[in-house]
């Protein structure tokens, strides 16, 4: 962070980083939710700089504003300035500061969090075995083309299994050669590395790695975004040496070699880009292909789109931690509220974290019935 402090006081607070491109909404989450301006990039920043200077003491307000950073990276997106691509970088590394000097005193919903990943290897308090949803599906084996790694949501949520069951029967279906590691799966550590939990991050990559190099895995193809991000960014400075696909790559490449069968399926369709495979990754066609694929399926565009999708309020592990906490501007009712006016029958999302996070906010919202949320893989099935 010491390095970091050399350039964070050049943000100049022109506040550009809280709106998308054409300044029509605010586009950062948090302060979206919270209309301070303590909680966009701004506020957060001049506030990491005078506690790093000694201005200012820690407090639980402190620590609340830090971690309710959604990391979204909107304001990397829309940020004029040189360091935009930092500036996320910069928030991590305040908060893997807190945890150090201020001995943990950090929210206790993330305390919590990161105990939960390090005691029972998942966020979600879960103490089963993680594949109970994959009746069928077999262990990897080595001589498999993919490992399918299907992360904690997956595993133990409810929706996030229902999008593991139907992603391994479309590529059971292709005869696509792959498996799952069951119980030996561990948490990818995406969230734990944002929170700023390092050891543990290392931990966590390290024994996935190991797993992995065991089985003589290759390629290694993902549920949720937050994993591929992670395995593919992030796992390669542990030694990871594999090749790594979204779930929507695969399929992707699979419908253009004509091995999934796509069938007719009338309906308004519109696409939530999730901000691990959108702004990290630059995967925005992809998805957008796969529906525009399926005969009858009209895509139509959120205002808020591709680089300028607004996040749901799930990242940085709040999808666990609600840090944002339930209000009717919460980005989740405002994200399905924005779906809706479009006009759409079905919100297609592509990962676990907004499939659970839109799913609570199409039910507070009272839109059960007018507009369904399907991922992209549901969406093919039943079109097939
Ligand atoms: S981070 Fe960039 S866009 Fe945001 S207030 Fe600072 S200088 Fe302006
Ligand atoms: S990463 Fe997203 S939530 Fe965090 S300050 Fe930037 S725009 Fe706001």
């Amino acid at each position: 962070m010491k390095e970091y402090a050399k350039q964070i006081h050049r943000c100049f607070r022109c506040g550009y980083c809280k709106f998308p491109s054409d300044y029509s909404d605010f586009n950062c989450p948090s302060y979206a939710r919270f209309r301070f301006d303590t909680y966009s990039t701004s506020g957060r920043l001049w506030l990491i700089y005078a506690w790093l200077k000694g201005e200012i003491e820690w407090s639980e307000h402190l620590a609340d504003i830090l971690y309710t950073c959604t990391t979204c990276k909107n304001c990397v997106e829309q940020c004029p300035m040189k360091f935009a691509d930092d500036i996320v970088d910069w928030i991590v590394a305040a908060r893997s500061d807190m945890i150090e000097k201020e001995k943990g005193r950090i929210p206790p919903a993330v305390t919590s969090f990161l105990e939960d990943v390090y005691r029972l290897g998942n966020p979600l308090k879960e103490m089963g075995k993680r594949d109970t949803w994959a009746n069928g599906i077999k262990r990897y084996q080595p001589g498999d083309e993919y490992l399918f790694y299907v992360g904690c949501l997956g595993s133990y949520d409810e929706f996030g299994q229902r999008m593991a069951k139907s992603i391994a029967s479309l590529l059971s279906e292709t005869g696509v050669s792959f498996g799952i590691l069951g119980n030996e799966e561990n948490c990818c550590g995406n969230e734990v590395y944002l929170l700023g939990e390092n050891e543990l991050f290392q931990v966590l990559a390290e024994r996935n790695i190991q797993k992995f190099k065991e089985l003589g895995v290759k390629k290694v193809v993902t549920l949720s975004p937050h994993a591929y991000n992670i395995v593919k960014n992030n796992y390669p400075q542990f030694g990871a040496i594999f090749e790594v696909y979204h779930y929507t790559q695969l399929l992707h490449s699979l419908i253009k070699k004509s091995e999934v069968k796509l069938g007719e399926m009338k309906a308004k369709v519109t696409y939530h880009d999730p901000c691990f495979l959108g702004r990290y990754n630059g995967i925005y066609d992809v998805p957008r292909e796969i529906l525009q694929s399926i005969p009858g399926v009209e895509l139509i565009e959120m205002e808020r789109s591709r680089e300028n999708s607004f996040c749901c309020g799930g990242g940085s592990g709040n999808f666990v931690m609600d840090l944002l906490r339930g209000s009717e501007d919460s980005p989740a009712r405002i994200r399905v509220k924005e779906a809706y006016e479009t006009g759409a029958d079905i919100l297609a999302v592509a990962c676990p974290s907004c499939m659970t996070m839109l799913q609570d906010a199409i039910k507070v919202e009272d839109l059960e019935g007018k507009l369904a949320i399907k991922d992209i893989s549901q969406i093919v099935t039943e079109s097939s």
